[in-house]
C-alpha cells in the first residue's frame, strides 16, 4: 500500500466501525497521524479525515511502516467482524435468537454525544462485548442533535454549560434508506409513532459497533409538525411532557423500525425503564396476531426483560394518569383496546403511571446490577407484587461490568500483550488474569508510573487552560507526577457525597500537605444542569483546591467525559468512591480503575460491597481498603461524621503507609502486590464479558417462568 488514496481509504474504513474505539490498535493511528489534528477534532476520526492535510498525509506516506500498519489493522478489522469461531458460536448459541437492546444511552466515543454518564457507559460497553463474544445483538437508541452538556467553570467555579452538538450527516453514522421500490430515488426508512397530538415520522441512524449494529432513532424530518421535529434533541433534556415522548419514540419506534428492517429479535432487553413502551407495542403487535389480552400480555413477557439501575426514586421515571392516557390513547386504539386496559399494566400503588412498574409487568425477568442493589430492589419494588414480602419478589441481579480493552490505559495495555498475550482483550477465562502474578513487580510499577506521568503531564496542560480562560494563574502546577494521586470523578448527584472529603478540611489538609509524603487529588464530574445543589458541591470542591493550603495539590478539571474517564482511572494510584449506602447500584468507574491496578478505597456500596465479601478472602495481600462498615444506621449527618472519620483514617493508617514503603530500587513491594491482586480478581469479574455471559446464559436463553423466581443469575 503506498498511494494516498489507498492509505485514506484504509483510514476510512477504520472510522466507519467504532470498534477503534475499543481496540487502540486501530484507534491509535489516528491520533499517531496527527497528534494535534487529532485533539481539535475532538477525537473524531471523521472529521479529522476531513480536515486533514496533504503535508500530512505525505509524511505519513514517507513513514517506513504506518501505511503497512493501516493495512494490517483494516485486515485484523475484516477478520475480527467476519470470525465464526467466537464464544456464542462456541456455546452452540443459536445465531437467529436476536437480542434487541434497547436504551436511552449509549457512551461510544466522545464524538458521538448520545450519553450523559454511567448508563451509557454500561451500555456501551455491554455492545462492545455482545461484539467481542459474537452475540447475536442489535440495540437502539436515540439520535440527539443536542447531546448531554460541555462543562466550564467560570471564575468562581460555578458550573457553565455549553451545547454538545451532534451533526449525524457529518458523523460516522449512516443513514437507514428503504429499499427503493422499481428506479425510484432510495429514501429514508420511515415508521410512524402515535402521540396524543398527532403522529410523528420516526428515522434511523445506523452505528457500526465491531459486529454489533446500532440505530438511533431521530424524529428530525421534515413533514413532521415543528414541536415534533425536536422530539430527540435533548438529552434528559425537557420537561416530563419530552420525556413522555422521548420515551414513546424509542420504546414504540425501536419495534416498528426493527421490524422495518426485517430484524424479528427474540428478546427485547429494555435497559432501564426508559425503553418500557416497547412492551405495548409488542403487545399492539400479538394483538393484531388474534391473541385474547391476557395471552397477548404473556406472550410479551416471555420476550421481554427488564434491568432496573438505581435505588433512587426520582430515577424512575413516572407520568401523570392524564398524560399517560393522553399520549397513549391513539396507541391503544390501533391496539384495538382502550388506555383502562393498559392503565393496571403500570400503574403504582400511589396511583402514577410508573415505566418501572410496566417493564416488570410486561417482562419474564427483571434484575438489578449488583447484588446489594438486587436486595434493595426487591425490597423498594415490592408493593408491585402487592402483598409479597421482599424475600419473595422475583428480582434477581447481574452485577455490572466494564470492557477492559475500552478502558485500560496504553501503558498498562503494552503489558498485558506482552504478559498476559493479546486474548486479555476478549477472553472470559478468568485464569489468564493469574498470570499477571508472574510479572516483575518493578515492571508493572514502570508501567504503571508511566500511567501517572502522563496523567500529570496532561492534567496540568488542561488546567493551565482552564486557568487561563477564566484569567486566573496556573493552578495546576503544583502537581508532582510521582506524588500519591486519588481520584474522585462521577456525576455530582448529591447521594455520592463528592464533600465528604471535606467534612473535616482541616484533617484532609493534614494528609495532603504532608510535605515528606506528598498526597495530591484529582477531581472531575458534571452537575445536571437543573442540579443547583449538585453546583454548589462543584463550587465548594473548586474553592477549596485554591484555598492556600491545597493549592496545587487538589485540582478540579472540568470537562469529565469518556476520555477523561480512561486518562484518570490510568493514572491514578487510588480511585474514591464515599457514596451514601445503598444508593449506588452498581458504580463502574471503580471497576475501570481496578482493571487498571488502580486500588479502589470506597465504603461498601454497589459492586465494591459484593467484591470485598466474596474475592477479597482469595487476594494475597488484598485489593483496595474499605470505608466504613455496612451499617446504615443513624441520620444522614451522623453517617457523614462517620464514614468522613474511616476515610481519613484509610488515609493515614492504610493508604498513605503503604504506598511510602519502597524497596531498594523505590518500588513499593506490597502496593504492587495489591495491584497484581486486584488485576488477577477483579479485571475479570468485573468484566462486561463476564457480564455478557451472565445475560446469555441466565436472561436471555429461555427457562421455566418460575426459574426466574430464585433471584437469578451472578
Ligand atoms: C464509567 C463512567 C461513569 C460511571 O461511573 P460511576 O462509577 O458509576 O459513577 C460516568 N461517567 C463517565 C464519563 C464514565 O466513563
Amino acid at each position: 500500500m503506498s498511494d494516498r488514496a489507498t492509505l485514506l481509504a484504509g483510514l476510512r474504513e477504520l472510522a466507519s466501525n467504532l470498534r477503534w474505539s475499543f481496540d487502540d490498535r486501530a484507534g491509535g493511528l489516528f491520533e499517531e497521524l496527527d497528534p494535534l489534528g487529532w485533539r481539535a477534532s475532538g477525537r473524531d476520526p471523521a472529521v479529522l479525515l476531513e480536515t486533514i492535510d496533504d503535508r500530512r498525509l505525505e509524511l505519513a506516506l514517507a513513514h517506513p511502516d504506518f501505511a503497512d500498519r493501516v493495512a494490517a489493522a483494516v485486515d485484523e478489522l475484516e477478520a475480527y467482524v467476519t470470525e465464526p469461531d467466537t464464544w456464542y458460536a462456541g456455546t452452540d448459541g443459536d445465531p437467529r435468537r436476536t437480542v434487541a437492546y434497547l436504551s436511552a444511552e449509549f457512551a461510544l466515543a466522545d464524538c458521538l454525544r448520545v450519553y450523559s454518564g454511567g448508563l451509557g457507559a454500561l451500555a456501551g460497553d455491554h455492545l462492545r462485548s455482545a461484539s467481542d463474544l459474537g452475540v447475536p445483538l442489535v440495540a437502539v437508541g436515540l439520535a440527539y442533535s443536542d447531546g448531554y452538556f460541555r462543562q466550564h467553570l467560570d471564575g468562581s467555579g460555578w458550573q457553565q454549560e455549553s451545547p454538545a452538538t451532534n451533526d449525524f450527516p457529518s458523523m460516522p453514522v449512516r443513514p437507514v434508506m428503504a429499499r427503493a421500490a422499481g428506479d425510484s430515488a432510495p429514501e429514508r426508512l420511515t415508521v410512524p409513532v402515535e402521540l396524543g397530538d398527532g403522529t410523528v415520522q420516526v428515522v434511523a441512524w445506523e452505528v457500526t459497533v465491531g459486529r454489533v449494529r446500532l440505530f438511533l432513532l431521530d424524529t428530525d424530518v421534515e413533514g413532521n409538525a415543528h414541536h415534533h421535529r425536536d422530539i430527540t434533541s435533548q438529552l434528559y433534556g425537557g420537561d416530563n411532557d419530552t420525556r413522555l415522548r422521548q420515551e414513546l419514540v424509542l420504546g414504540v419506534g425501536s419495534v416498528r423500525m426493527l421490524d422495518a428492517l426485517g430484524i424479528r429479535p427474540a428478546v427485547y432487553h429494555l435497559n432501564e425503564g426508559h425503553a418500557a413502551f416497547a412492551a405495548l407495542e409488542r403487545l399492539r403487535v400479538h394483538l393484531a396476531d388474534g391473541a385474547g389480552f391476557e395471552d397477548a400480555v404473556a406472550r410479551v413477557r416471555d420476550e421481554v426483560v427488564f434491568t432496573t439501575h438505581t435505588p433512587v426514586p426520582a430515577g424512575h421515571d413516572r407520568f401523570e394518569h392524564g398524560a399517560a392516557a393522553w399520549h397513549l390513547t391513539p396507541l391503544a386504539e390501533r391496539a384495538g383496546v382502550g388506555f383502562d386496559q393498559l392503565w393496571p399494566l403500570a400503574v403504582d400503588e400511589h396511583g402514577w403511571w410508573s415505566q418501572t412498574v410496566l417493564a416488570i409487568r410486561t417482562s419474564r425477568s427483571t434484575n438489578g446490577v449488583a447484588r446489594l442493589h438486587g436486595e434493595v430492589s426487591r425490597r423498594m419494588l415490592a408493593p408491585v407484587w402487592g402483598d409479597r414480602g421482599a424475600d419473595d419478589v422475583p428480582i434477581g441481579h447481574v452485577t455490572n461490568g466494564i470492557h477492559p480493552g475500552r478502558w485500560v490505559g496504553r501503558e498498562l495495555q503494552k503489558l498485558y500483550d506482552w504478559h498476559l498475550g493479546p486474548d486479555w482483550r476478549t477472553t472470559v477465562d478468568p485464569q489468564l488474569w493469574q498470570r499477571i502474578h508472574e510479572v516483575d513487580p518493578a515492571e508493572l510499577w514502570q508501567a504503571h508510573r508511566l500511567a501517572r506521568h502522563r496523567l500529570i503531564g496532561e492534567a496540568r496542560e488542561r488546567l493551565l487552560a482552564q486557568a487561563r480562560r477564566v484569567g486566573r494563574g496556573p493552578d495546576g502546577f503544583g502537581l508532582d507526577p510521582d506524588a500519591l494521586t486519588l481520584g474522585f470523578a462521577r456525576r455530582f448527584a448529591t447521594y455520592k457525597r463528592a464533600t465528604l472529603m471535606a467534612r473535616d478540611v482541616d484533617r484532609l489538609a493534614a494528609i495532603i500537605g504532608d510535605r515528606d509524603r506528598p498526597v495530591q487529588l484529582l477531581i472531575a464530574g458534571k452537575a445536571h444542569p437543573r442540579d443547583e445543589a449538585g453546583k454548589h458541591l462543584i463550587k465548594h470542591l473548586v474553592e477549596l483546591s485554591r484555598d492556600p493550603r491545597f493549592k496545587g495539590r487538589i485540582a478540579f478539571i472540568e470537562d469529565y467525559d469518556l476520555d477523561l474517564a480512561r486518562l484518570l482511572v490510568s493514572g491514578v494510584d487510588v480511585w474514591l468512591n464515599t457514596p451514601l449506602r445503598p444508593f449506588e447500584a452498581s458504580g463502574t468507574s471503580g471497576m475501570k480503575a481496578a482493571a487498571n491496578g488502580v486500588l479502589n478505597a470506597s465504603v461498601l456500596d454497589g459492586w465494591w460491597d459484593e467484591a470485598v465479601a466474596d474475592l477479597a478472602p482469595k487476594a494475597r495481600v488484598g485489593f483496595g481498603w474499605v470505608i466504613g462498615d455496612r451499617s446504615e444506621d443513624g441520620d444522614q449527618d451522623h453517617r457523614d461524621g462517620r464514614d468522613a472519620d474511616a476515610f481519613y483514617r484509610v488515609l493515614t493508617e492504610a493508604v498513605v503507609p503503604t504506598f511510602a514503603d519502597r524497596d531498594g530500587d523505590g518500588v513499593p513491594r506490597t502496593w504492587v502486590q495489591m495491584m497484581q491482586d486486584a488485576i488477577a480478581l477483579l479485571a475479570p469479574a468485573y468484566s462486561t464479558h463476564r457480564m455478557v455471559v451472565d445475560y446469555v446464559t441466565g436472561v436471555y436463553d429461555r427457562r421455566p417462568v418460575d426459574a426466574t423466581a430464585d433471584a437469578g443469575p451472578a
